[in-house]
């Protein structure tokens, strides 16, 4: 890995080693046209190619069916927490919405700036760290849609299964947690994530949408916040974020190279019980504050006895060439997260830092 650190950022987080090289020897010449792929038209035939064919590769890495378009949108997840109760929070619906944690929170408040909602069921009692089981999960019968947060990224609490919502749209946030695992797809109406966690560089916000939810929607919403105006364009209604796009291109071929999501899935497994093991087997000098039921694979959150020692953690980790270990300010405690891109030697490293660390100070 050369001088690489060993990046556990939250987000934006690492990226594979091979995708920043094909793109750093793409950089000034794309493709042979003499030109960057920054510098070309975005309704270009070279252009056309890369956005067709990063649609292409989502759909076959998720094994996603007919009926459903891929949009690249701009203005991050935060974007969609308002778009979603702008395009299907029609008057008289209500919005459902599980309450998991900091990112559930902030879906929940954009969307009652539109419109009646309703919390289907909340983890807020235990400070968020587990997931409701999924036989608490109550959507208002007069529901529009029911949203969920798959992977809360700051508490570490992960969905460990989806709820069944029949006929009801499911909509889920899936920034810090897309293609970490394999998905029945066909259970979602909405699939929105961010890329700059999972996916890319961030810039680009990736939407997997049911087209039967392009119909009929408001007609009082601003043009570029319309999901049908995305879909009838294919997301090339203006200025698609080209590079960032293109990136994911690179991420996705990548994930293909590694074996597809089965294989992907079962690394990050194996990479995270490496760090939960240590956890666990820490005799409780690590803590563990997620619920073993609803331990994410994508963002571990851990705690010391005290906040000294914590801070100490932090500063030996860094002098050690480790990076992002630092839990969230709203959480405090330690967080290393594991994306795809998280190589498992970095994970090896980190699982032996931190025995090494309790036999110094435990
Ligand atoms: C990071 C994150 C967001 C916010 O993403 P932006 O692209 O910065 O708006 C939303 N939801 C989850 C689960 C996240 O991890």
């Amino acid at each position: 890995m050369g001088n690489r650190a060993y990046n556990f950022n939250a987000g934006p987080a690492a990226l594979p080693m091979e995708v920043l090289q094909k793109a750093q020897e793409e950089l000034v010449e794309f493709q042979g046209i003499g030109m960057s792929i920054m510098e070309i038209s975005h309704r270009s035939a070279h252009y056309e190619q890369v956005h067709e064919e990063t649609q292409q590769l989502l759909k076959e890495l998720y094994d996603i069916p007919s009926g459903y378009q891929i949009q690249f949108l701009q203005g991050g997840a935060s974007t969609q927490f308002a778009m979603i109760p702008m395009n299907f929070l029609k008057p008289g619906k209500v919005g459902s919405y599980v309450l998991t944690g900091a990112w559930a929170e902030k879906a929940v408040k954009e969307a009652q700036l539109f419109g009646e909602t309703s919390i289907a069921a909340s983890s807020e009692a235990f400070k968020f760290m587990k997931i409701p089981a999924l036989s608490e999960i109550q959507p208002d019968p007069n529901s529009a849609y029911l949203h969920i947060t798959s992977n809360e990224t700051i508490e570490g609490a992960q969905f460990q299964a989806y709820p069944e919502t029949g006929s009801l749209p499911l909509i889920a946030d899936m920034s810090s947690d897309i293609l970490s695992r394999q998905v029945d797809v066909s259970k979602f109406s909405l699939i929105y994530a961010g890329a700059q966690k999972n996916l890319g560089p961030s810039g680009v916000t990736v939407a997997i949408i049911k087209e039967e939810m392009l119909q009929d929607l408001p007609k009082n919403i601003p043009t570029m916040l319309r999901y049908d105006i995305h879909g009838k364009n294919n997301s090339l209604y203006n200025t698609p974020p080209v590079y960032s796009i293109y990136m994911v291109n690179l991420v996705l071929k990548w994930l293909k190279e590694q074996g597809g999501l089965a294989v992907v899935e079962k690394r990050n497994r194996e990479k995270t019980s490496l760090i939960y093991g240590t956890i666990d087997q820490s005799g409780g000098f690590y803590r563990g504050p997620v619920d073993k039921d609803s331990r994410s694979i994508m963002n571990i959150t851990f705690r010391l006895q005290d906040e000294e020692l914590e801070k100490r953690f932090v500063k030996e980790s860094e002098q050690n060439g480790f990076v992002g270990l630092k839990g969230h300010r709203s959480v405090g405690g330690l967080r290393a997260s594991t994306y795809n891109a998280v190589p498992y030697e970095s994970c090896k490293a980190l699982a032996d830092f931190m025995a090494d660390f309790q036999r110094r100070n435990g």
